[in-house]
């Protein structure tokens, strides 16, 4: 277009064209192209704008995507030593239940499974200032009287949840 227009103009500057009616035709046609050429500058500049704020929202959208990434990262790294931690201290435990286990006698032991299937996990509770610490009740006074009368060797369980009682310093009695 713009070479039609150069090329038009050359025409028109050279003197070749003389009739009055070419002339203001070749002069119409520069105007009209002048003005084509215009409005197609008008949609290259709004185009380059539209790409420009595309460019800037796909910048802003990177660096969202890169922050929700470090927080990832970060969240499974934690996770992940957590785990690990958890997992240390399972084998611990494990460990030192087996060496504790080892030193119950066999019927106390098959009792305790028992139970602490039944129980949900726990098969004998500490009796702490005369309270079951399995089912929080507390004994009244002919089962703290009996539990006091027991010889240290007996297996108590408490009435209530008849999970094995464990006395300590600390039981009340
Ligand atoms: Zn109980």
């Amino acid at each position: 277009m713009r070479q039609r227009a150069a090329r038009d103009q050359q025409r028109l500057d050279s003197g070749a064209v003389t009739s009055p009616k070419d002339l203001e035709s070749l002069q119409r046609e520069i105007a009209s192209l002048a003005k084509r050429q215009g409005d197609l500058e008008d949609v290259v500049l709004e185009v380059m704008e539209r790409r420009e704020s595309a460019q800037e929202r796909v910048t802003e959208l990177s660096d969202r995507v890169s922050a929700v990434q470090a927080k990832t990262d970060d969240a499974t790294a934690r996770r992940d030593a957590a785990t690990k931690e958890l997992d240390a201290e399972a084998a611990s435990v494990t460990k030192e239940r087996e060496l504790v286990a080892g030193s119950v006698p066999a019927d106390l032991l098959k009792l305790y499974d028992k139970l602490r299937v039944q129980q949900g996990g726990v098969g004998a509770a500490r009796l702490y200032q005369r309270r079951c610490e399995g089912c929080r009740l507390e004994l009244n006074i002919t089962e703290v009287n009996d539990v006091k009368a027991a010889s240290p060797d007996t297996v108590l369980r408490c009435e209530n949840c008849r999970r094995i009682l464990v006395r300590t310093a600390e039981s009340g009695l």
